[in-house]
């Protein structure tokens, strides 16, 4: 069947997000997009690892006078506790923006940090969608990681560490005003962190592209999102200070960031975000173990999509049915995870059997299962789904 939109087609396309890019952009722009920003005091966000590094003494310096204070607490999966002590931060030293510096984790803290400023109160007092009601504080994202695209998104990914489970923020006015893509931040980043975050974008490529609320200008980033994890996340791996292959992922993540802030993700997501929690395994690794067995789950009801995504990374031969360029798709999805040294089950990072029934449950209970493409309501089908997993 050819892949095709509705008659009765209708869509949203956001993205407000000025992005720079360029080797240097993060100490070049920085001081002048916060001046553009009218932010005279800004709180530069971290995490404790990149706190040290020598990336974040640049970026300070490059703030100059308006650099209020740090915040260099920030963790893997960030937390909500981060986020409050982040805000009594900037409070005490009167930062009225943020420019955060690191992966998802930092980015996602300065968007809750940023919500805090502006409008106070607690940050529980903002989980879910479009809690907001108005402008948070100005926010300038420098991604150190190809992955998350959060530089653009309008979600913060938070843990709530009492519950054990992650919350999500939802409001097009936690979207960054600013994202700086300097390819020369990624040069260090370890192989093993670049091939994780590398599959998350894949995957919000992939995701975007199945959900219920798809369309053309979403697909259209995705499809090239593919085209750039496919050509150049390897080549990060083999030479990690080649700048174009880094630079072109920081692309891929940001285009897949587009393209899934609009469309929404779906079932990979629902299960990454329950299993992350719940056993800390990196977002990006956790997505990348059930994406393959997703595709084949959804390819009942959106063999077509996954056709498309396929023909495009060149996996689909002509005449070939939709049912099996899917499989194609999903196949080569395992098989570049494994090429990256990628674990590929659920079992070979910590997960135990005895947790798969609980796990199925709480997939059923993430926001981000609204969206799939086939409908999945019963738990002994996400179960079944686990198990393959595993
Ligand atoms: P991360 O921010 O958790 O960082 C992982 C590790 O990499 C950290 O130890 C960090 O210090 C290190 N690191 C980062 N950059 C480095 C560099 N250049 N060199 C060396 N080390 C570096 O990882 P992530 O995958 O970017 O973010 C994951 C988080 O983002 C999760 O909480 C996930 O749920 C969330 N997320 C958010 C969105 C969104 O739209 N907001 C989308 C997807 C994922």
């Amino acid at each position: 069947m050819a892949f095709e939109y509705e008659s009765d087609l209708s869509f949203i396309w956001r993205a407000p997000t000025k992005v720079i890019f360029g080797n240097k952009s993060s100490t070049l722009e920085v001081e002048s997009e916060l001046d553009s920003l009218g932010v005279d005091k800004a709180l530069l966000v971290t995490d404790t690892f990149l706190a040290g590094h020598e990336m974040v003494a640049n970026v300070k310096k490059a703030m100059g006078r308006r650099l209020a204070g740090v915040y260099d607490k920030c963790e893997p999966d960030s937390g909500l506790h981060l986020i409050e002590a982040g805000a009594a931060v900037a409070r005490e030293v009167g930062a009225t923006g943020v420019v955060s510096i690191g992966g998802g984790s930092s980015i996602d803290t300065a968007k809750g940090i940023a919500i805090l400023i502006h409008k106070g109160g607690s940050i529980r007092d903002y989980d879910g969608i479009n809690m907001l009601g108005g402008k948070v504080a100005p926010h300038i994202a420098i991604p150190t990681t190809a992955g998350t695209g959060s530089e653009v998104t309008y979600a913060a990914v938070v843990k709530d560490h009492e519950a054990n489970a992650k919350i999500l923020i939802c409001d097009w006015n936690l979207i960054p005003d600013v994202a700086l893509l300097d390819p020369t931040l990624l040069v260090g980043l370890p192989a093993k962190i670049t091939a994780h975050t590398g599959i998350d974008a894949l995957t919000h490529a992939i995701e975007g592209m199945h959900s219920m609320q798809r369309e053309p200008i979403a697909d259209a980033a995705a499809l090239h999102a593919m085209r750039l994890v496919d050509r150049y996340l390897k080549r990060c791996i083999d030479k990690p200070d080649d700048l174009v292959a880094r630079g072109q992922m920081l692309v891929a993540a940001n285009l897949a960031g587009a393209a899934f802030g609009n469309a929404q993700v779906g079932l990979v997501h629902a299960m990454a975000h329950t299993v992350g929690a719940r056993f800390k395994i990196p977002h990006g690794l956790a997505n990348s173990i059930a994406l393959p067995h997703v595709i084949r789950h959804n390819a009942e009801v959106c063999a077509d999509v996954y056709a498309e995504a396929a023909k495009t990374l060149g996996l689909a031969e002509d005449g070939m049915s939709d049912a099996d360029a899917s499989e194609a798709l999903a196949q080569h999805c395992y098989t570049l995870a494994g090429e990256l040294g990628m674990e590929q089950k659920y079992s070979d990072v910590g997960v135990t059997e005895d947790a798969l029934p609980e796990l199925a449950e709480l997939t059923l209970h993430d926001g981000a299962l609204v969206y799939n493409p086939r409908p999945t309501f019963d738990p002994d089908e996400v179960l079944e789904l686990w198990k393959k997993a595993y």
